[in-house]
């Protein structure tokens, strides 16, 4: 019999918080429905008491999502279990996630509590999330550094005081496989209240371990992972969804368990995370990673092609990527960009799919075949922010050797046409400069990324970067076969963001 592990999926949560991953409201919106589509069983939403913007996402995720569980991070403070039952109250399945921590290190000097009064914590913050919230998940962070007896006596008073779901965090990616096998079965034949809960792991990857971490566990009894899509998180990240479910799926004759998630959105739900960060998917990335279906020696590309079993132990369909290569030319139909843009988990209604279809044929004109990355580009170029300030109109730039670069940039804002001028180190440093001239800010450009969507000297240039304003950062992304071009449309990307941002908050 194939038991069921539920996937608990924390991108919105330890993802998001995790350096240069933020995400606007809208993203986070779109993202929660993508995990509904995905048909995972929880998203934590959040933090709701960490600011009024991750509570209002929290809230909105909540309202939202009809058939996943939405949780809210708690830490076992009042304040938090109260904010977090705020966030979550509107929820069809809403669900509170307390968390301490357990380890020597941690309570000493994070916490500077000794071990009894983290356990009488955790009894009274689990007894009182539960009297606000029928399901409570409880976490004892840096479970896999604490001491085991103790660990088994917090974990018995969460379970006491009503925690549904007791989570093992592996925090700082330290355990190994069978350690991780190990700690789990010695919980469950500890534990007096073990028959009477789920167990769960949340395993961090900074040795590379947490997947096999997670799989560890499962075939240890553990009946839910915690992970997130492309294994975003802090530090080297978490473990990642995609490469689990696949796993389950591929070798569920070897686990004996699988899950509910479906599979084929798992590309679309990927390639949004990687849009939305502005970070792109490396190439040997399992899964989703461009190369990850690619076969380029003659022997290996002979034997697929005779019998895909001779090298695919999965099928790029069933993650969701319906055409590997498919080109895309002058005359292709809005059926196949409709198609991609599906894939990537984008909804577009017809005047958008119209515009990105003639967007489309004029690259064909240019470029000599136009792919699927350069679909990918296109469609992400098409996100607006949702209040575009500044928008581009036209730029001149002049640089040389011998003459400093000089820029003349010219946008609308607000209906009106203003334009600067500004010199700079090279074309790219004067027409920020005239930007940040336009806009009366002194914006640093704090990181700046040049990638090429595809190969050839008639590519798409897809230009990714971070500005920064005292506290604010923000990121922005421009593409076009023109770089100067892609690298304006960033900036401006980013400061558009910026703004809205500003004003939300
Ligand atoms: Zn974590």
């Amino acid at each position: 019999m194939s038991r069921n592990i539920r996937i608990f999926d924390t991108t919105l949560r330890d993802g998001e918080q995790a350096p240069g991953c933020s995400m606007n409201l809208d993203e986070k919106l779109e993202l929660a429905h993508m995990l509904e589509a995905l048909k995972v069983d929880a998203v934590e939403a959040g933090f709701a008491v960490a600011s009024p913007g991750d509570f209002e996402s929290v809230r909105q995720i909540a309202l939202r999502l009809k058939n996943t569980a939405v949780a809210s991070l708690c830490r076992a403070v009042p304040g938090d279990v109260e904010t977090g039952w705020e966030a979550v109250k509107g929820a069809a399945h809403p669900m509170l996630h307390v968390f301490i921590a357990t380890s020597d290190v941690h309570m000493k000097y994070k916490l500077k509590m000794p071990p009894e009064r983290v356990l009488e914590l955790t009894g009274e913050m689990v007894r009182k999330a539960r009297g606000l919230c029928g399901e409570v998940e409880f976490s004892a962070e840096d479970a896999t550094r604490s001491d085991r007896a103790f660990l088994c006596r917090v974990l018995d008073a969460a379970a006491k005081a009503g925690a549904s779901t007791i989570n093992v965090p592996d925090t700082v990616g330290y355990a190994t496989p069978t350690e991780m096998a190990q700690l789990i079965a010695y919980l469950r034949e500890n534990m007096e209240y073990a028959h009477k809960v789920r167990f769960s792991v949340h395993c961090h990857n900074d040795l590379g371990m947490a997947v096999a971490n997670s799989l560890s566990a499962v075939q240890a009894g553990v009946d839910q992972v915690e992970c997130t899509l492309g294994g975003i998180g802090e530090r080297a990240g978490n473990a990642s969804l995609e490469e689990i479910v696949m796993a389950l799926r591929t070798r569920g004759d070897y686990f004996g368990a699988g899950c509910g998630v479906d599979t084929r959105q798992l590309f679309p739900a990927c390639n949004m995370v990687s849009r939305f960060i502005g970070q792109h998917i490396p190439a040997n990335k399992p899964i989703v990673g461009a190369n990850a279906f690619a076969h380029e020696s003659g022997i290996h590309m002979h034997g697929v092609m005779s019998n895909r079993n001779t090298y695919e132990i999965m099928k790029p369909e069933d993650i969701g990527i319906t055409q590997n290569t498919m080109v895309i030319g002058k005359h292709s139909g809005k059926h196949a960009i409709e198609e991609y843009v599906r894939q990537m988990g984008m909804e577009m209604d017809a005047a958008q799919l119209a515009n990105l279809t003639e967007e489309i044929k004029r690259l064909a004109d240019v470029k000599n075949s136009v792919d699927r990355r350069d679909v990918e580009a296109l469609i992400a170029a098409h996100r607006q922010p949702e209040y575009e300030d500044y928008a581009l109109q036209r730029f001149i730039v002049n640089s040389g050797t011998s003459i400093p670069a000089t820029s003349v940039v010219q946008v609308t804002h607000h209906e009106q046409e203003m334009k600067e001028v500004s010199m700079g180190d090279g074309p790219i440093d004067a027409a920020f400069g005239a930007i940040n001239r336009l806009t009366g800010r002194d914006f640093a450009l704090e990181s700046y990324r040049i990638q090429s969507a595809t190969e050839g000297g008639d590519a798409l240039g897809v230009v990714d970067v971070r500005i920064r304003d005292g506290e604010r950062s923000q990121r922005g992304r421009g593409t076009s076969t023109d770089i100067i071009d892609a690298s304006i449309r960033a900036y401006l990307d980013a400061v558009n963001r910026f703004l809205a941002k500003e004003r939300k908050a």
